[in-house]
């Protein structure tokens, strides 16, 4: 891992599309809920630099898996129409 390319891949610099100004890549880090990386991450920055490879040096497994996956995070209400669902089916199986 070359902790330098990290830092200089750090400082870049983009204008963001959900804000309308130039932001740090430092700041999509964590501009995610509870402080994570932004869900828009990967969509943002691939054009500009390798962001899968720093992604993956640099964040835990699971976060970088749920940024690689795509998508904005699912609202609370979502994950749990979502789970009742799947209740249901297997409850119609058994
Ligand atoms: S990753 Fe998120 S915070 Fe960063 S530029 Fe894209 S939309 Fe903006």
């Amino acid at each position: 891992m070359d902790h330098r390319n990290d830092e200089m891949d750090a400082d870049r610099k983009r204008r963001c599309p959900r804000l309308g100004h130039e932001v740090g890549f430092r700041y999509c880090l964590m501009a995610g809920e509870e402080h994570s990386a932004c869900w828009k991450t990967i969509d943002c920055w691939w054009e500009i630099f390798d962001v899968h490879t720093y992604l993956k040096n640099n964040l835990p497994e699971e976060q970088y898996r749920r940024l690689a996956a795509g998508g904005p995070p699912k609202n609370k209400v979502t994950s749990l129409l979502e789970l009742v669902e799947q209740a249901r089916k297997r409850a119609g199986k058994e």
